[in-house]
Formats: C-alpha cells, structure tokens, sequence
C-alpha cells in the first residue's frame, strides 16, 4: 500500500501532463500512476518509472524536456516519424540534409538503409545521409528521442525522398 504523502499522491509526472497524442494537459489520478485523457483514454506509469504508456495501444514515450518522444518498436513507426518530420521542414522551406538516428534503433533501421558508396558507412534512408548517435550517449538524451535532422534554408532540387515507402 502507498504512504500518502504530498509528493506520493501523483504519478512520477506530477499531477498533470500533455497528453502524447493531443497535447491538451491531463490530470493525474491521486494515488494511483495513472493519468486519464478525455479523448484518449489512460496513460500509465511503467514499473521503470520512465516510460509512459498508453494501455489501450500500449504505444509508449518518454519525456525530454517536457517533449513527450514515441518509442519504437517497429521500423514502420521510426521511418514514419522521419519521412514526416522531413515533410514538415520542407512545408517551413528548408531542405533536410542529414538524419541522426538514435543508435538503440540500428538493428531497426539498418535492413532499411541503402548504402550509395562501397564505404559501408555511407547510407542513405529517404534521400538523406544516415549516421547513429554516440552508444556512449544512450544513457541520457540520445536514449530518449529518436533522431535529429540536419537542415538548411532552400528547396530540393528534386523530391526523392518524397514517396510512399
Ligand atoms: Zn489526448
């Protein structure tokens, strides 16, 4: 049974976050680790006290800077989010150059990449050249966000990641 103090009545996450899918701020249940969306149903704290999940997908994210970040566990989720994001900065004006991947998806991502040189190192997702974060890093915010695109101001000359994949 949980003592009831002040700081243990709410979940981790205090006593309301934004809900991950909609964004509108949700409140905790007291003295359980559950929050409650009206759109989206309950949102649970894991055992690890890290992860958020969603029960009835049981999709999940961790948070980064008050930033909820989707955990993947399917290749289709990782380059979904990636081929938007690339999307979204081409819709701003900018032009993706380059995607850093958080190195926990390489065996994901990796049957997906297409190499463009005989340097095994140079590869390619959408287009754009693919590195992985630092495995050093994982502990901390590369072990929490999914990837970083590199841009800059400026079309593409052509769309080739533009494609249904
Ligand atoms: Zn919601």
């Amino acid at each position: 049974m949980r003592t009831v103090t002040s700081a243990q009545q709410y979940p981790i996450f205090g006593s309301e976050i934004k809900c991950p899918h909609c964004h509108q701020t949700i409140p905790a249940l007291v003295l359980t680790d559950t929050y409650l969306c009206s759109r989206h149903g309950a949102f649970e704290v894991a055992p690890n006290g890290k992860d958020l999940v969603h029960l009835q997908s049981d999709r999940q994210w961790r948070l980064w800077e008050n930033e909820w970040y989707r955990q993947h566990t399917h290749p289709d989720g990782i380059r979904f989010e990636i081929h938007e994001s690339i999307d979204r900065l081409y819709t701003l004006g900018y032009r993706a150059i380059k995607v850093t991947i958080a190195h926990r998806y390489i065996e994901l991502v990796k049957p997906y990449l297409e190499a463009y040189s005989n340097d095994s190192n140079l590869q390619r997702l959408y287009g754009l050249s693919v590195e992985f974060s630092p495995p050093e890093e994982e502990a901390i915010r590369w072990g929490i966000i999914n990837f970083e695109i590199e841009k800059e101001l400026g079309t593409p000359k052509c769309y080739p990641y533009f494609r249904s994949f």
